[in-house]
């Protein structure tokens, strides 16, 4: 039983590109739309522009958290 399933890293970097160019992340094993949840950035006071992003399959739970860095562009 694998209950902690991860993906490859060819999969997070797919998953990374969609998330990068705006499109709605999906699953590469269930093409599913993926639950975005944002982690930090406020809650612990931080107070870096740095966000990491949880990326969560609502169907196989496989998840993956990208620190990207948004909304400093110029
Ligand atoms: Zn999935």
């Amino acid at each position: 039983m694998t209950d902690h399933a991860q993906y490859t890293p060819e999969e997070l970097k797919a998953i990374r590109e969609q998330f990068l160019s705006d499109a709605p992340p999906e699953c590469p094993r269930c093409d599913l739309h993926m639950t975005q949840r944002p982690i930090g950035g406020g809650s612990f006071g931080l107070g870096y522009a740095r966000r990491r992003d949880w990326l969560i399959c609502p169907k196989c739970h496989r998840s993956a958290i990208y620190d990207i860095k948004r909304g400093t562009r110029n």
